[in-house]
């Protein structure tokens, strides 16, 4: 998403002989950010913990040649969106035809000629640009302005990997406004859009890491993604947010014994490994969101698998 704002695109170019496409690092340097990668596998590290908007890739590297490395970007919903572009000595026509089997958006050949080059990168760049404006209007929700419902899941699939290569807990809370349907009732159901909208701001403001995500599931339900974080961490920080909501102090006389809106909420925090779901997360932060319920509301209760 790097284009969307005025930072320099970037651009990493997987080279296993750098010094080969000197002139061309030389010529982008003042549009863009460049990275080096000297091999596939560097690229791919490099590309899973910040990804860049454009990668220019050889194909002729020892161990992991250009094909596999495209191959596995393919094959990561999180990364399969970066256009690559292969470049290579090769100028055999049906390697070019290979190269787009492969996935890659674009093929150029050594030696390069620099305007066509830059031209190209610049109007690959404006694509991804254009589609990434379009996946995130599609992430977010209308009402609230905060992620959707399938934003939250792909984020969750991609941290759920990420914990699992990383070997590092992470928590996930689900959160319920407590007798909202009564809220409606009385307030009026434009009163009650309202207040979905200043709980997620609340909640905005309650997290405070980067990879935080806080995300409008259902009509009152929230889920919030809570990376790197363990069952403690986690219940001091979803009990924080209930406490923020509860401060906000929006009048519900029909939510007895507060007199104004509270949530509950369910946390679970685990440390992945490949035999596990990501379902089971979900499933065991909505039982503790039903027990919340259950023991009168306004709480919240963990629980670490
Ligand atoms: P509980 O404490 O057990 O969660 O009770 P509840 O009334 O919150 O639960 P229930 O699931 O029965 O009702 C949820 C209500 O949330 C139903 C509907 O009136 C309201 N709701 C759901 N989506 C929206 C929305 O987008 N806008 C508004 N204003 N209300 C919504
Ligand atoms: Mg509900
Ligand atoms: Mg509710």
């Amino acid at each position: 998403m790097h284009v969307l704002n005025n930072k320099k695109p970037r651009v990493l170019i997987v080279d296993d002989v750098p010094t080969n496409c000197r002139v061309l690092m030389n010529s982008l340097k003042s549009d863009y950010d460049i990275e080096i990668a000297t091999s596939g596998e560097q690229a791919l590290e490099m590309v899973i913990v910040n990804q860049p908007d454009l990668i220019l890739l050889d194909i002729m590297m020892p161990r992991m040649d250009g094909y596999e490395v495209c191959s596995r970007l393919k094959q990561d919903a999180a990364l399969q969106e970066i256009p690559v572009i292969f470049f290579t000595a090769k100028s055999d026509k049906e390697d070019e035809a290979k190269g787009f089997e492969w996935g890659v958006v674009d093929y150029i050949s050594k030696p390069f000629y620099i305007p066509v080059v830059k031209a190209r990168i610049k109007c690959h760049l404006e694509q991804k640009k254009k589609r990434d404006l379009l996946l995130r209007l599609a992430s977010i929700d209308p009402l609230t302005g905060i992620p959707n419902r399938r934003h939250f899941i792909d984020v969750f699939g991609v941290e759920w990997r990420r914990a699992m290569r990383g070997g590092s807990s992470i928590s996930l809370m689900l959160l319920d406004v407590d007798f909202f349907k009564q809220y409606n009732d009385t307030y009026g159901h434009t009163a009650g859009d309202e207040c979905l909208k200043t709980i997620a701001q609340s909640l905005n403001r309650s997290l405070k890491r980067p990879g935080d995500c806080a995300a409008r599931i259902g009509g009152e339900e929230f889920a919030i993604l809570l990376p790197e974080t363990d069952a403690l961490g986690a219940a001091l920080l979803a009990d924080r947010i209930r406490q923020d909501i509860d401060e906000l102090g929006i009048e519900h006389s029909g939510s007895q014994p507060y007199g104004h809106v509270t949530v509950s909420a369910g946390v679970a925090t685990t440390t992945p490994n490949d035999k596990m779901e990501r379902q089971i997360l979900l499933n065991a932060a909505d039982e503790m969101l039903y027990q919340a319920k259950e023991r009168g509301r306004n709480q919240v209760l963990g629980r670490e698998l």
